[in-house]
């Protein structure tokens, strides 16, 4: 600044002073706002996870639902890091136990491990530490409530798959107060349709393994729902929401079925407002673990377009939640994913695709596979091309590397009181070291 450096050093001090002032008014002015900087002992924690959602895939939803000038709502976010992914053990690449296990205890953990260190001792998970300040928890999916990711925050066990142990501990041992996902089948005993009906027959049968768990958590005083009407009339606070699981997957995948016309599809935004709804009644915050876990199975199955349509729904809850924080800023929302899947690239259209088989060739609740490159290379209806939105005929297309996880960094993005400690490339642990900071705050 020449004309400054012009003037008597006296003037310059008193200048540079000013400008000091200034700032910290202006500093000060943006924290009151929307940007609450420091973490009050009421500070609450969202973790937001899209599985499976690496750099290419968070593109391909920008450009497909947002175009090129509207920044997307989970990447308009004002602070961004990287994390590695790599878990504990031998192996390079993470699955969704050891890679949310990073998360909730802060300890890289042996893939399949949920919420337990590779010494399978059990730790506070971030679930217990909120649960300790008399915070509200929550776990929400699009998929079933017993999933992996959700598991390492409520369910810590060695296992991934024991799905109606992982239930039960849910309830009973840790207490979750608000459950919300798909997938009743863990939840009722063999012979209990429960209360969706079974739409293809032999899938989702019920085949829970520690009786029925649906009743269980009823006599421990949780309010239970299963379509829209139950989940609107929920008031609190334990509540238990088994609905159609995975409803948008199984739309496009399931001959017939039709999501929008289903009473128990009940879409994961109205979900979230209703846990925030819940939630805010107390005054000690909250904390919540939630994810789309149909995003990594669209990418198992080689389908971006299923993996945009998850990313709508992660943008739908972004949104909700920014809304939710205008007049409740003390909540620090963080969005990531535990790994990438599928090695989906973005490319032009006129390449060739060289990709094999996804893990699920044939979709879950279809009949042929239909995912796979032609013999010369045809690029699958399921991998585009796909519109970039505003645009008037620019379009993309995805190939695939691998039907399972890659090994990447994958991009967090943050709001809230201390989402700027997010800015830069850290562990995945990094995540439990600033959601514990922000959940444990004292005046
Ligand atoms: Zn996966």
């Amino acid at each position: 600044m020449p004309e400054v450096l012009r003037h008597p050093p006296k003037l310059v001090t008193a200048a540079i002073a000013l400008v000091t002032v200034l700032a910290l008014v202006l500093i000060a002015t943006r924290d009151s706002s929307s940007q609450a900087a420091s973490p009050t002992p009421a500070t609450s924690v969202i973790i937001l996870s899209g599985d499976g959602m690496g750099i290419q895939q968070r593109t391909a939803i920008q450009y497909a639902l947002y175009g090129l000038d509207e920044r997307q709502p989970m990447d308009a976010l004002p602070y961004t890091g990287f994390l590695d992914t790599i878990p504990a053990g031998p192996i390079a690449v993470t699955d969704s136990a050891a890679g949310a296990t990073a998360w909730a205890i802060g300890e890289k953990t042996i893939n399949g491990y949920t919420g337990l260190g590779p010494d399978k001792k059990r730790v506070p998970t971030l679930l217990d530490i909120a649960k300790q300040q008399g915070k509200t928890t929550a776990l929400i999916n699009d998929h079933d409530v017993t999933n992996a990711t959700l598991a390492s925050f409520g369910g810590p066990v060695i296992n991934r798959d024991w799905k109606s142990t992982i239930a039960a501990k849910e309830i009973y041992n840790n207490k979750v107060d608000i459950l919300m996902g798909g997938n009743e089948a863990y939840w009722y005993p063999p012979g209990n349709p429960g209360k969706i009906p079974n739409t293809v027959p032999d899938e989702d049968r019920s085949e829970g393994r520690q009786g029925n768990l649906v009743e269980k958590a009823i006599s421990q005083g949780y309010q239970y729902a299963y379509d829209r009407d139950t989940v609107a009339a929920l008031t609190g606070p334990r509540v238990l929401a088994l609905v159609q699981d995975s409803a948008k997957r199984r739309w496009v995948e399931e001959k017939g079925y039709k999501f929008k016309k289903d009473p128990h599809y009940v879409p994961v935004v109205d979900m979230v407002k209703k846990a925030l709804d819940i939630a805010d009644d107390n005054p000690n915050g909250f904390f919540f673990a939630m994810e789309s876990d149909d995003l990594d199975s669209a990418g198992h199955e080689h389908d971006v377009r299923n993996v945009i349509q998850s990313g709508r729904t992660i943008n739908q809850v972004v949104k909700a939640i920014q809304e939710y924080r205008e007049t409740n800023p003390n909540v620090l929302l963080i969005v990531t994913a535990d790994h990438e899947t599928g090695g989906m690239t973005i490319e032009p259209m006129g390449e060739t695709n060289t990709n094999s088989d996804g893990d699920d060739p044939i979709p879950y609740w279809g009949k042929k596979a239909r995912n796979n490159a032609g013999p010369n290379g045809e690029v699958p209806k399921r991998s585009g091309p796909i519109k970039i939105k505003g645009t008037k005929d620019r379009k993309f297309k995805v190939d695939w590397t691998t039907p399972e996880h890659t090994g990447g960094m994958v991009p967090v993005t943050a709001v809230g009181p201390l989402a700027e400690e997010l800015v830069g490339v850290h562990h995945n642990t990094h995540v439990f070291d600033v959601a514990k900071q922000a959940l444990t705050a004292s005046p």
